[in-house]
């Protein structure tokens, strides 16, 4: 009787922190999208986070991102709806995030708003799987102790060959399973020689997928995916618009090599146009950039029913969790660049990524991260 005072169900937000920080990357980065001339060289990414405390002092933290533009938006979008979760149960995660959505209904349930959101709903997560004691993973109800993973920071295009053959094999050595190299360069020949000499260098095994980046049309889409069927690639990724449903599935029913796409969608509802249309044989959704944890969720049981494999986008540190509740063995990417902004360091071994056993997301800010913070708004008091 006495633990009803101490019941979760009587607590409520006090007090957030909504922080805007900056992590420089240590090399200006370059996919397809800059070759092409459609961007510049990524410096920098934009950093979302949201802290929680209840009135009985449990806390959480969330993230969302953005790459280029975008920071700025997400951050003042925070900063306006952030006011209507105090008070409230932040057990009630699905309640409050249409809460958050109907806040800023005005401005979509999709894009800028809803990543604004994403950072919230994470921090609701962490908040409650630290208060039960659980990772989030064990919170959502977990498959798997790890997860394959796979390289992509080795093999961008800036990246000269000779450079890309010492990262594909330091990542193996590292115990990273897979490595993905970009491609969608221009000339279309170097893509080929590039993707030829990892191939050789890694040997036939080893998991090997490319990503194009939305940057080929259709007819070249067609020739590149048709010249990759020989390297045995796990998957040729967004080698279309990210919006073009109707020419991904073209691909993925034309040919053996499985297509991926889905990270550039930001709602349920355009992750769901995509697995209708069964434009993807990997579907690879971006929790911080569809609007967090719940939309994930409904868009990885939407997945799973259409018989789809998983490849979520980015941020491993939340994906790692993730992906280890999908039913069928995910692919996690692996992306040292957010290291820096935490305490914690994710294990890596045999090929895999360990899903973490500390409570919550297992995540810390670290002092760098505090130190890359350019903006802060506080919202509500501390208990
Ligand atoms: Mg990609």
């Amino acid at each position: 009787m006495t633990a009803i005072a101490s019941s979760p169900s009587n607590d409520s937000i006090a007090w957030m922190r909504i922080s805007s920080c900056y992590l420089p990357l240590a090399t200006p980065i370059s996919d397809a999208k800059v070759l092409t001339g459609r961007q510049k060289p990524m410096t920098e990414i934009a950093m979302l986070f949201v802290e929680i405390e209840s009135k009985d002092g449990h806390r959480g933290l969330g993230l969302s991102y953005s790459k280029r533009a975008g920071g700025p938006g997400q951050f003042a979008h925070a900063k306006e709806i952030a006011p209507v979760l105090i008070g409230e149960d932040p057990s009630d995660i699905s309640k409050l995030w249409t809460k958050l959505c109907w806040a800023g209904a005005s401005v979509g349930r999709s894009g800028m708003s809803t990543q604004a959101i994403g950072a919230f709903d994470v921090a609701l997560y962490d908040l409650k799987a630290r208060r039960a004691g659980l990772s989030l993973s064990k919170l959502l109800g977990s498959q798997r102790d790890s997860v394959q993973c796979y390289n992509t920071s080795g093999g961008f295009l800036h990246t000269p060959i000779e450079q890309l053959l010492v990262n594909a094999a330091a990542s193996r050595e590292r115990g990273i399973g897979g490595i993905k190299l970009k491609v969608g360069q221009p000339d279309g020949k170097l893509d080929i020689q590039r993707v030829e000499a990892v191939r050789k260098r890694l040997g036939d095994h080893a998991p090997l997928m490319v990503d194009a980046n939305q940057q080929w049309d259709r007819p070249t889409a067609q020739r590149m995916c048709r010249i990759f069927e020989q390297f045995n690639l796990v998957w040729i990724e967004e080698p279309l618009d990210a919006y073009d449903n109707e020419g991904h599935a073209a691909l993925a029913a034309t040919f053996d090599t499985p297509i991926a796409t889905g990270e550039m969608l930001t709602s349920v509802a355009e992750h769901g146009e995509l697995i209708r249309h069964r434009a993807a044989d990997y579907l690879m959704p971006d929790a911080p950039r569809v609007g967090g944890i719940t939309p994930f969720l409904k868009i990885a049981g939407q997945a799973e029913q259409a018989g789809l494999m998983l490849g979520p986008h980015f941020a491993m540190e939340l994906h790692v969790h993730l992906g280890a509740i999908y039913q069928t063995e995910p692919w996690v990417e692996h992306f040292d660049w957010l290291e820096p902004l935490f305490n914690e360091r994710l294990e890596i071994k045999d090929g895999r990524m360990i899903v973490p056993t500390r409570p919550g997301l297992g995540l810390s800010l670290s002092e760098q991260a505090r130190a890359w913070t350019r903006e802060i708004v506080e919202v509500g008091k501390r208990a």
